[in-house]
């Protein structure tokens, strides 16, 4: 990587500069410390023009992937990261990632490459109406008109994107205005943009909050995605230590507080949802992944008290009683320095908190039987369990799959924060690759370990490639029962597979050791899961331990199909 040396202001008002290298500089200068892409026209020279800026430019195989690998980077370091796409169709095929990202309600910043503007409407060589397409996806989109108005739109871009809510936001940068040359008299640089303001919520909302917590006989903290985003972890741990109270974290917010701590009551989570009286709701939506917030989930009367930076989230589905409208960082403190004042604890036995722990150990004695479960083929929980236990403790984890994904969430326990990504708010299979790129790139030190089914794997497989070519230090585990949601042994001859079903005898190790670097492992057997994963996580770079399971294995009996709740 190389960086040019200063020019002094009299150098400047002569120089010269392209508009790619201009955009180079301006997302370097507002924080955007990787860009992820895939080079052709008209971004190639952008690429290295990045390069030089001191951009960590990585190369991926697939814009897909490389728009999940944006948007995780973004989240991870706190700053928009960038995406670099060609036009027409590597923007389409990066809308997937937009859309991601805008569901998370996570940052990023996707540059897309667009033909010359005046052959606008001629039939250009990958001519597509991007900002059109980009737009339903997107928290900011534009068009980029001329080279010296670029450190504007990038400020922009990277503002909208950070602050408030966060989302995704897109550029367009046309052929000629790349490749344009501009005299740096003309560039106006813009000021930095800020980290994300962190309001407060009305002193009176954060009392009336506590007091509502107060009068309640079930009370019921859930941690969000958006605790996570707002680097809460100190505040509200503080805050459950003070408090007492039992928590639920969702899938992303997992590690905001440790999942080994005593009150969390993961284990009894359908209980503690259908029971509580009123929910602390902390960076959470009640969408999907919490049932909505409605019977049979939760109590038909169930109080809501709901954090969010965002005013229009709150009473999302459920009304609210209270509206903690700020950043989850701030307001948790707020709310910790009225409980210094006027200290206040859950009771350390009440009827609630043993039907908690009454809930946690029924379903704790039946995972823990189909953990201990050695038969052969293996079922998810036997092969989870021991993933957890070779996983390094501050390693980060990436899942998805769909039996894959719900089995790990309650056996790979996360305890650092932002330690988990996942398929997300959106429910995208084929993230996971392009995550764990990121999560490597920006985790200098840290094993990342993927764990994957055999579908979700093969969304963005060819990414093992990368992962080669930059030597990261990702464990890809596939979970492999031959298909989506469950396949069959054998292919019967002359019958045409059915949907579901992925090729038997498939050999996934293979895929990695193809390249240079990569390490693979085949296991089938109990006893040979712990050597393969330690040796996977404890070597260096790159490993694929592929796990051939039963492919009729499945999640524990369910009281509720995933997806009950009707408004
Ligand atoms: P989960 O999937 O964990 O339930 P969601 O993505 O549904 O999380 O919800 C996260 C919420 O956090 C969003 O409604 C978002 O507006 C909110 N949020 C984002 N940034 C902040 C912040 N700085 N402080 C508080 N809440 C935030």
């Amino acid at each position: 990587m190389t960086t040019e040396v200063q020019t002094t202001s009299t150098e400047q008002a002569t120089e010269t500069i392209s508009g790619s290298r201009l955009l180079a500089r301006s997302l370097k200068q507002q924080g955007v410390d990787h860009l992820f892409g895939v080079v052709g026209f008209p971004i190639t020279a952008f690429a290295t023009d990045a390069q030089r800026e001191g951009i960590q430019y990585i190369g991926m195989r697939n814009e897909q992937a490389a728009s999940y690998a944006a948007q995780a980077a973004s989240y991870l370091t706190g700053r928009p990261q960038g995406c670099a796409v060609v036009s027409g169709p590597g923007v389409v095929h990066a809308l997937a990632g937009m859309a991601n990202a805008q569901s998370n309600r996570w940052p990023m910043i996707l540059i897309g490459g667009a033909s010359a503007m005046f052959q606008n409407g001629m039939g250009a060589f990958q001519e597509e109406r991007q900002v059109l397409a980009v737009t339903p996806f997107a928290k900011y989109a534009h068009a980029v008109e001329e080279a010296e108005r670029i450190p504007y739109y990038v400020e922009q871009a990277v503002r909208t994107s950070l602050h408030g809510r966060p989302g995704p936001a897109y550029l367009d940068l046309p052929d000629d205005v790349l490749a344009d040359e501009v005299s740096m008299e003309r560039v106006h640089m813009a000021p930095r943009v800020s980290d994300p303001p962190r309001p407060p919520a009305p002193e009176a909302d954060v009392r009336r909050a506590i007091e509502a917590l107060k009068s309640a006989e079930n009370p019921l903290v859930i941690v969000g995605k958006g605790m996570a985003w707002s680097r809460a972890e100190h505040e509200v741990r503080e805050f459950i230590e003070k408090t007492q109270l039992p928590f639920l974290a969702t899938p992303m917010g997992k590690g905001v507080v440790p999942d080994d701590h005593p009150l969390s009551v993961a284990a009894a989570r359908t209980y503690a949802l259908q029971n509580a009286d009123l929910v602390f709701l902390l960076g959470a939506r009640l969408n999907w992944i919490l049932h909505f917030g409605k019977p049979p989930r939760f109590r038909p009367d169930v109080r809501v008290v709901q954090l969010d930076i965002a005013p229009e989230e709150i009473g999302t589905n459920v009304p609210a009683e209270v509206g903690l409208v700020g950043d989850g960082q701030t307001v948790m403190r707020q709310v910790n320095t009225v409980l210094d004042v006027d200290p206040w604890q859950y009771p350390p036995e009440t009827t609630w908190r043993s039907g908690l722990e009454q809930g946690a150990q029924e379903n704790i004695a039946i995972t823990e039987q189909m953990m201990a479960d050695d038969s052969v083929p293996l079922n998810y929980q036997r092969v989870l369990k021991d993933v957890h236990a070779a996983t390094p403790r501050d390693a980060i984890v990436v899942s998805e799959g769909a039996n894959t994904m719900d089995i790990g969430r309650t056996i790979l326990l996360n305890y650092e924060p932002r330690s988990r990504l996942d398929a997300g708010t959106y429910g995208t299979m084929g993230v996971g690759l392009g995550f764990a790129v990121a999560a490597a790139v920006t985790n200098p030190g840290k094993r990342i370990v993927a764990v994957e089914g055999d579908a979700a794997f093969g969304f963005s497989g060819m990414e093992v490639e990368t992962m080669c070519r930059y030597n990261l230090p990702v464990t890809i585990v596939v979970i492999n029962n031959n298909g989506i949601g469950g396949g069959i042994s054998q292919l019967r001859p002359g019958v045409a597979p059915p949907p579901s079903v992925y090729l038997p005898g498939s050999r996934y190790e293979q895929v990695m050791t193809a390249f240079p670097g990569g390490r693979g492992y085949f296991v089938e057997r109990p006893e040979e899961l712990l050597p393969a994963l330690t040796e996977a996580n404890e070597g260096e770079g790159p490993a694929l331990v592929h796990i051939a399971i039963d492919p009729r294995a499945r999640r524990k009996p369910q009281q509720f199909d995933w997806h009950t709740g009707r408004t």
